[in-house]
This record gives structure tokens, sequence and C-alpha cells, in this order.
């Protein structure tokens, strides 16, 4: 392993100047479930100098603004997010999402934060390949064996596919997240957070998180009576992998009628897919038995898979049928 050094800042402030003062060889340390891998196998963007956010107890909360909105400190436990009775009743979506993510023990060790800024995990990068993400020039995904961590709908540089559940359950909610930089708090919607592989202080990641910022809460507004949700996800192994293909969804119903939708997808792209072609035509029509058949028929007929990934795409289409089934039936 490289030598590190690691720093215990008791505020965010601190912990922002000591990322400041080491500029990109500085990086947030919390669960580790991403980032002591990354260590350990030696990858060059692995920053050497670790903060330690977790002293710093504002970060680790469930709590109920004055508007009625959730926020989540982005400390908090994947397990408190399964266990906390006030998101089960509120956003029970969300709930099962994080209770898919990976094994009861990484979830009582990542935190929501990790979750959503983790590292792709393309395993030629993982094995210290050096690609363009590892600061080579080649991305071996796009020609080797792409099956499985690999982008169906096409890439730049890197054709990772962003890996966490946790983005693509919030985006339904239209959940927004707060950045602590040294000039202020920023507030973006999950999906500026998180665009896709781009080049952030010369290195490519898929968040837009610079190297002394730090994600401090997500913000979650109160779901609209007739809100219904579902989040599908399919993986190799039935209890801990990650997506090969998944799809988070919300309809505003009123009656029977969509009033608006959100569609998501997880595990096919470098980012949380939001399919704008379904939600649109979703909107204004009734919940029916052939909804499902007639919105798979419009769905990513923009995917662009690779050699070995075409799979993927007949995944998530089937994940929309089973998804909308579901919000359609009286009890969903
Ligand atoms: S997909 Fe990305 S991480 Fe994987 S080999 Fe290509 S550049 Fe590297």
């Amino acid at each position: 392993m490289k030598k590190i050094s690691i720093y215990r800042p008791s505020s965010v402030d601190e912990a922002i100047q000591i990322l400041t003062q080491h500029g990109s060889e500085a990086g947030v340390y919390a669960g580790g479930t991403d980032l002591l891998v990354r260590l350990k196998n030696r990858l060059q963007q692995a920053p050497t100098h670790l903060v330690d956010i977790k002293k710093i107890d504002n970060l680790r909360y469930i709590k109920e603004d004055a508007n009625g909105n959730v926020c989540i400190g982005t400390a908090t436990k994947l397990s408190d997010i399964a266990e906390s009775g006030l998101l089960k009743q509120r956003y029970p979506m969300l709930v099962q999402a994080v209770n898919m993510i990976s094994s009861p023990e990484l979830r009582n060790a990542s935190t929501l934060g990790g979750d959503l800024l983790q590292e792709v995990w393309c395993q030629y990068l993982r094995g210290g390949y050096s690609c363009w993400r590892n600061g080579g020039y080649i991305c071996y995904g796009a020609i080797g064996d792409n099956s499985y961590y690999h982008s169906a709908m096409g890439g730049r540089l890197c054709y990772a596919v962003y890996p966490g559940d946790a983005a693509t359950a919030l985006i339904p909610f239209d959940a927004r997240v707060k950045l602590a930089t040294p000039s202020g708090t920023r507030e973006l919607s999950m999906e500026q957070l998180v665009p896709g592989d781009l080049l952030v202080d010369g290195r490519i990641q898929s968040h837009v998180v610079r190297h002394n910022e730090i994600l401090t809460e997500v913000v979650i507004p109160r779901p609209k009576p007739g809100l219904r949700a579902s989040f599908e996800k399919l993986r190799p192994r039935g209890v801990w992998d990650f997506a090969i293909a998944s799809l988070a969804m919300s309809l505003q119903v009123r009656g029977s009628l969509i009033d608006d939708a959100r569609v998501v997808f997880g595990g096919i792209a470098g980012k949380p897919l939001r399919e704008a072609v379904v939600e649109n035509f979703l909107k204004g029509k009734s919940l029916s038995e052939d909804l499902a058949a007639q919105a798979v028929s419009v769905a990513l007929t923009n995917a662009a898979p690779l050699k070995y990934n075409a799979t993927k795409i007949d995944m998530a289409k089937g994940l929309l049928a089973s998804g909308l089934t579901k919000l359609s039936s009286a009890n969903a």
C-alpha cells in the first residue's frame, strides 16, 4: 500500500482546510468500503492524505425540517437508513433500494455520501490496469469483457457504469444535496451531482465534487399525496451484487391518471439515467394493463451496447414492465 496520512478534524470547516492544504492528494474518508479497496489495489487516483469525517458528529442524522422535507447527513450509515421508521413511512422505495445495496455487514460500515460518490467498479480499474481513469490512455472496458460493469448507453473516455443505487433511488423523489465548499454551501440536484464521467481536478470521476469539497446533506422533499414509487434491481448474485440493471420510478397519480413521472435506470450507463422519453409518454396516460408494453416500446431507443452487454437493455426494459405493472395494481 501507499504510505498514507490520516487526519481527524472535528468540523466541516477544519476538514475543508486540510483538504485544501493537500490538494488532489487528499480525500474524504468515511465508511472506507470503497476507499480502502482503492488504496489496497494501489490505484493511482487514490488519495494519500485521508480526512476522516466520522468524528464530525453533525453529519450523521435523519430528521424532518420545518417544511416537512427529510434531511439525511451524508455520514449516516446505510444501515441507519434501512432501519429508519421515518424513511420507511415516508419513502419505502428508498428503504427497499438501500436494503438491496451490498450485504448487511457492508451497509453497517458504508455511508450515504460514500455510496453516492463511490468510484466505479470496472474490473480493469480495480485490477490496477493503466486505463483512462487510472492515468493511462486506453479504455479496456470498451474492447475487453464488458458484460457487467460497462455502459450499454455509450460513453466518452470511460465506459464504466455508475455503480450506486442510492442516487438512482433518490432522483424519483427530486432529492437535492448540499455541498460544503471553501466559499460556502452549494446546493445541487441529485442529477447535477452525478452527471457521468467528467474531468474534475485533473481526474476522471462520475461526480462533480472537487477535492476540497464535502457532501454534507441530502434533502428529500415531502411526497405529495398520490405518489407511487418502485425500485427493481437485477444482479448476478441475488444477495449482494451491484446492479447489472436497475430501475427506480415514481408516478404522481390522480385517480388512475398519471400527472407526472420519473423513470431512472441504474447499472446501464455512466450515470443514473433518466429516461425522459418514457416519462413524457406516461404523463397524461391512465394506468392500465396495456401501459407497460406501450412504455417498453418507446424506452431506451438510443441504446448503444458494447460487444457483450446488449442483455442489459433487455433487462432494463423488463424492469420497466414489471415496475409499471406493480404500480398499476390497486395496492401500490
Ligand atoms: S471503463 Fe473506465 S475504468 Fe474501465 S477500463 Fe475503461 S477507462 Fe478504465
